[in-house]
């Protein structure tokens, strides 16, 4: 008998041993140290709102523990597509809509459903990377649009134009973007539209962050577009909006053609979402809007005291016009910005991620979450200041 494999060597050919997961690292140095101020992940310190709450609470104690219809529970959905509807977007029917366990697992979801081994789908660069995993995992090629903070990482149809190839299949619209909290101007959504209509595209579009905006910004559903209902997936959540990370609750709505397709793959993954869950978002979305305007007023703060603390430093960053993550430069400072949120870390006890994990081509870039209350922000930046002293003194 062949001397046994060893067992990495035994993982599938799709898993590529990356180096170290930076998030992985970081958590490990975390571990080690107190009185951390974490702002590196997109995660809410705010409490669900206590209706939302109570409503999870009241469907435990109902017994809805059991497994839901598999689009998920009818009244969520329902309420999904009058909210949808009210902040002008398109028009759905309930079984246009999947409930999924978080926007996350839609995104595996509708790449799969979509995406053939060589189509090319084009992707916002930087932006969240699990589209790109995701696009990975169905064995296409994943395409990115690089912006630059010269255009506040502006995402442009004429960009996107330069990308399209024969083989584009799928683009991918992240408004307000995760990293960059930079929204795409409602004339630049239209010019976008009228390109993937031009080139026949399939539009996923991410308005997860849609209600967290700032200043005179303003966000165009794509899919209440003329010619884009029939091309476009629309992905959103509970997590950011109503502070439910933990519950695990997304969707994604598109039209039936599509859908069904993609409601089979979902119940193969998932049966069904958690029960508990779709009560909570029900009463999300048919209780009192309040708690969303009171948090986003909460983020708007944190994130000036972040941008005041920045200036202060002399190190220049994106406008965060939406989501809640300031996107910073920091080679300014004369290291990488990977070594740089390493060492902020491990000297200055202040968690950031590096933006190459968003898929940055450069290592200038740090995103900050806007997840700590404005006096921890305010000391998170004072050790910032402390720590880039240091580096540039040495
Ligand atoms: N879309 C974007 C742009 C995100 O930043 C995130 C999470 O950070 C998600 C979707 C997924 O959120 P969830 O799976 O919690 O719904």
């Amino acid at each position: 008998m062949s001397e046994n494999q060893p067992l990495s060597g035994r993982l599938a050919d799709r898993v590529k041993l990356r180096e170290e997961h930076v998030i992985t690292r970081m958590a490990d140095i975390a571990e080690k140290l107190t009185d951390v101020i974490r702002l590196g992940r997109g995660d809410p310190d705010l409490d669900t709102p206590a209706h939302i709450v109570k409503a999870g609470q009241d469907a435990l104690g109902r017994g809805e523990t059991h497994y839901g219809h598999p689009l998920g529970l009818p009244a969520l959905r329902q309420a999904i597509a009058e909210n949808i509807r009210a902040h002008g977007g398109a028009e759905y029917a309930p079984d246009e809509i999947v409930v999924t366990p978080g926007g996350q697992h839609a995104m595996f979801v509708i790449a799969l459903a979509l995406l053939n081994p060589g189509d090319e789908i084009i992707v916002p660069c930087p932006g969240y990377n699990p589209y790109s995993q995701a696009a990975e995992l169905s064995s296409a090629e994943v395409v990115p649009v690089r912006m630059s903070m010269d255009t506040n990482f502006t995402l442009t149809a004429a960009m996107i134009e330069a990308h399209i190839t024969p083989r584009s299949k799928v683009l991918v619209l992240i408004n307000p973007n995760n990293p960059t909290g930079t929204v795409t101007p409602p004339d630049e959504v239209e010019r976008i539209a009228q390109l993937a209509i031009k080139h026949d595209l399939i539009v996923i579009s991410d308005e997860i962050y849609a209600r967290l905006v700032y200043g005179n910004q303003r966000i165009q559903p794509v899919a209440a577009l003329p010619g884009m209902r029939e091309r476009t997936i629309t992905l959103s959540g509970f997590s950011k909006a109503y502070a439910m990370t933990g519950w695990r609750v997304g969707y994604f709505a598109g039209p039936k053609a599509l859908i069904t397709a993609m409601a089979e793959i979902n119940h193969a993954f998932a049966i069904s979402t958690a029960s508990v869950s779709q009560h909570a978002a029900l009463a999300a979305l048919t209780g009192p809007q309040d708690c969303v305007e009171e948090m986003r007023l909460i983020y708007d703060e944190r994130r000036k005291a972040l941008c005041e603390g920045l200036d202060r430093i002399g190190i220049p960053y994106a406008e965060p016009q939406g989501a809640f993550y300031v996107y910073a430069n920091v080679s300014v400072v004369g290291i990488p910005a990977s070594l740089f949120c390493e060492r902020l870390l491990a000297e200055g006890r202040v968690m950031i991620y590096p933006g190459r994990i968003y898929g940055d081509y450069t290592d200038d870039f740090v995103r900050m979450s806007l997840t700590q209350p404005v006096e921890r922000i305010r000391e998170a930046m004072s050790r910032i200041q402390t720590v880039v002293h240091a580096i540039r003194s040495e």
